[in-house]
C-alpha cells in the first residue's frame, strides 16, 4: 500500500489507497522526491502507479498484479470511474489526473527544476517518435536516455545499468499493465540516485500521434474507455468487456465510505 510516512493523504477506492492530491501537487512531489534521491545513499525510488478500470479489476483477479501495487508508493486517479467512486467517501479525490495529461505537468515542472527523465517502452520507432515529440513540446526538457520496451527479466540488469549510468531522476515506463508494474517492482533496488519511477501505458503511443485522446465530455463521463475501445475494437473490445464489469464490482464493493487515511 503506498507509503503512509510519505504523508501523501489518501482514500481507499476499489481496495486501493489512492492520491487525494491534484496533478499539480504531484509534479510537485516528483520534484521533491527527486531532488532528494540526487547522491543520496540507501534510498530507493518511489514507485508510482496509477488505478484505472484495467488495473482494479486485475487486482481483483491476480494476486502477483495486487502484491505489486502494494508496492507502490503513490498511487493515483488514472481513470475517471475511480474519481466518481471517490464520491461516495467523505473524502472524495479533487480530481482525475490521467498519466497522459500528467506527464505535462512533470514536464513543466521538470523543465522548471532541471529534472531529466529516461523514456522507456512501447516500439523502437514509438519511442523515438514520443522522445521527438517531448523535445518539440518541452525544448528545454532533458531527456537523459531512452530504450524500447521489447525487453524481459533477462534485460533487467543492462537496462538498469543504462538508466542509473543516465542520471535520470524520473523513469517513465510503458510496457503495458502488468508487465510495467512488474518491471519497477523487480528493478526499484537497482536504480539507485532515480527519484520516481512512474508506469505511464499508452502515453507514448498518444505522444508519437499514433493514437488519439477521446473528447474532453467522454473523459469528463468517464468514457474513455469506451472512446477507446471503439477506435481499437480487436485489441480494447474485449479487454473492457471482461474488466469493466469485475472493475465495477470492486469500485462498489472496496470503496472506503466512511474512513479517513
Ligand atoms: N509494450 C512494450 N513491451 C511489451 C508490450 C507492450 O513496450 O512487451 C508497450 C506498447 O508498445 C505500448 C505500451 O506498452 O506502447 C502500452 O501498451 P498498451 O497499449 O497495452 O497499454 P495501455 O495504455 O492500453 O494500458
Amino acid at each position: 500500500m503506498p507509503d503512509k510516512s510519505s504523508g501523501v493523504p489518501t482514500v481507499v477506492v476499489a481496495g486501493l489507497a489512492t492520491a487525494r492530491v491534484t496533478g499539480d501537487q504531484l509534479a510537485e512531489m516528483m520534484v521533491e522526491d527527486c531532488l532528494a534521491a540526487r547522491g543520496a545513499i540507501g534510498t530507493r525510488p518511489k514507485v508510482v502507479f496509477s488505478s484505472n478500470g484495467q488495473g482494479i479489476a486485475l487486482a481483483g483477479a491476480d494476486a502477483e498484479f495486487s502484491a505489486a501495487m502494494y508496492e507502490a508508493d503513490i498511487i493515483h486517479a488514472d481513470g475517471m470511474p475511480v474519481v466518481l467512486a471517490s464520491k461516495l467517501t467523505g473524502t472524495p479525490l479533487p480530481e482525475r489526473i490521467a498519466t497522459t495529461d500528467f506527464f505535462h505537468n512533470a514536464a513543466i515542472a521538470a523543465v522548471r527544476s532541471g529534472l531529466s527523465f529516461f523514456v522507456l517502452g512501447a516500439t523502437e520507432k514509438q519511442n523515438s517518435a514520443a522522445v521527438d515529440a517531448m523535445v518539440r513540446l518541452y525544448p528545454s526538457l532533458k531527456i537523459a536516455g531512452r530504450h524500447h520496451g521489447y525487453i524481459g527479466p533477462e534485460d533487467d540488469e543492462r537496462v538498469s545499468e543504462m538508466i542509473v549510468e543516465s542520471g535520470a531522476d524520473v523513469v517513465w515506463v510503458a510496457l503495458g499493465k502488468p508487465r510495467q508494474e512488474y518491471w519497477c517492482v523487480r528493478n526499484r533496488e537497482r536504480l539507485t540516485g532515480v527519484g520516481w519511477i512512474k508506469t505511464c501505458g499508452g502515453l507514448y503511443a498518444f505522444l508519437a500521434g499514433d493514437v488519439r485522446r477521446a473528447p474532453t465530455w467522454m473523459q469528463r463521463l468517464g468514457l474513455e474507455w469506451l472512446y477507446r475501445a471503439l477506435e481499437d475494437p480487436r485489441r480494447l473490445g474485449w479487454r473492457y468487456l471482461t474488466t469493466n464489469p469485475r472493475a465495477l464490482y470492486r469500485l462498489i464493493r472496496y470503496t472506503n465510505r466512511s474512513t479517513e487515511k
